[in-house]
């Protein structure tokens, strides 16, 4: 059977994820994940992981199967073990120079019809597992990337209407697409696109607001941004001093929100596939920063679970302006994966701040970025809160205020 991904556009999106999403560096070692699915997607990066110079590409997979096995037939105290030596692991190659590359693709629901209790459980103790390696990368401390692979168990949750094969197709045609693979020369259309996002990081940095109001249907949001907070998007400088693109797509501009001073209403504009499960229709009220009240169409339990994973859950991480017009929200697909649909629309993130959107984040002390009102948990966790609806407003110190975004693009 010849498979229905198109080779000579998956070997692309292997050249672009090694040349602009990692700029692999010569000598440089590389940890890969990925579902065992994206085996041909893995073996092409691979290829030109080595063409690039790498020192040593190592490979680490998943199995749908496998971790419904486990919700299966494991007994009930594996929900509190994660692979603490794995992710010590890879903590340790990061120190020693390594770089990161992800390939998403898993079947977002796949674990919807689990016990939820035990996925919260799971994720939990995987997530205070992986908080050494996830540290170097949430700091950026290393050159990384994610790109994603068409997994037949996810191409039939976007394209439920289609046999297999076609919806393979498909999602493999709406993934090149939102990632600027589909053009002829993949690796220059990214450094143009990397220029413009540059450019209104730019004009929100010279503009320095003090907070960002949004408001449309069921949301009348005041965020305000952190001290010192910068905005990044597109291209960025690792700590190890190489310039990546960690997110493939990637069409938002993001900075740091303050942790304290949230105030206002939200209502989600997309679902929200976390771990296996959808919670969708979210409406949230902050009040100091914190979500004092939170409802759900559907997935409620799963969305209160996670607001308690800890205190920095309530609170946001980020704050990102995508305009409505991006090439993902013209596709009109949803797919069901925080990484593409994140950038269709504006959006918050619960739980942990990225230190490096601050001016001079680099040097910054964990203590420092919390003075400054960077927020901390386990979780990050991206919700898409923008449409053509919403308009936002910049707010200067002095409450005076500026358009930022009128019906969902840039003013
Ligand atoms: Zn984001
Ligand atoms: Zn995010």
């Amino acid at each position: 059977m010849t498979s229905p991904v198109d080779p000579v556009k998956l070997d692309k999106l292997a050249e672009v994820a090694i040349k602009i999403g990692l700029q692999l560096q010569e000598g440089q070692d590389l940890v890969l994940t990925a579902p065992i699915a994206a085996l041909p997607l893995v073996r092409l990066l691979t290829k030109h992981a080595y063409m690039a110079g790498a020192g040593l590409v190592t490979t680490f997979y998943a199995d749908e199967e496998c971790t419904l096995a486990r919700y299966a037939h494991a007994p009930d105290v594996s929900f509190d073990r994660a692979s603490g030596w794995l992710y010590e692991g890879m903590a340790k190659a990061f120190e020693n120079g390594a770089a990161r590359l992800a390939i998403a693709g898993d079947n977002p629901m796949l674990l919807s019809s689990q016990d939820p209790a035990k996925v919260a459980r799971a994720n939990r103790a995987n997530s205070m597992a992986y908080k050494p390696a996830l540290e170097k990368i949430a700091n950026f401390e290393i050159n990384w990337n994610i790109i994603s692979y068409p997994n037949p168990s996810w191409a039939k949750l976007v394209f439920p209407d289609l046999p297999e094969e076609e919806a393979v197709a498909r999602l493999a045609d709406a993934i090149f697409a939102a990632s600027r693979i589909d053009v002829a020369d993949p690796v220059a259309a990214w450094k143009e696109h990397n220029a413009n996002l540059a450019r209104r990081s730019e004009w929100l940095n010279g503009r320095r607001f003090d907070a960002l109001h949004f408001i449309g249907p069921g949301t009348d949001l005041k965020v305000g941004l952190a001290d010192g907070h910068e905005w990044q998007g597109g291209a960025a400088t690792a700590k190890n001093g190489i310039v990546c693109n960690p997110n493939i797509p990637t069409e938002e501009v993001f900075t740091t929100p303050h942790a304290l001073k949230v105030e206002g209403h939200v209502s989600s504009t997309k679902p929200l596939s976390h771990q296996g499960t959808l919670i969708d229709d979210i409406r949230v009220r902050f009040e100091g920063g914190r979500i004092v009240e939170a409802k759900a169409g559907r997935g409620e339990d799963v969305l209160l679970k996670v607001l308690d994973t800890d205190e920095g859950a309530r609170r946001l991480g980020e704050v990102a302006l995508v305009p409505h017009s991006s090439p993902i929200s013209a596709s009109g697909v949803l797919f069901y994966n925080t990484l593409f649909d994140e950038n269709a629309s504006c959006h918050i993130a619960l739980g942990q701040c990225y230190s490096n959107c601050f001016v001079n984040g680099g040097a910054l002390t964990p203590d420092q970025v919390k003075a400054q009102g960077g927020n901390s948990s386990l979780i990050h966790i991206d919700w898409m809160i923008g449409s053509g609806e919403v308009d936002i407003d910049g707010i200067n110190a002095d409450g005076s205020r500026v358009p930022v975004m009128r019906r969902g693009e840039w003013a």
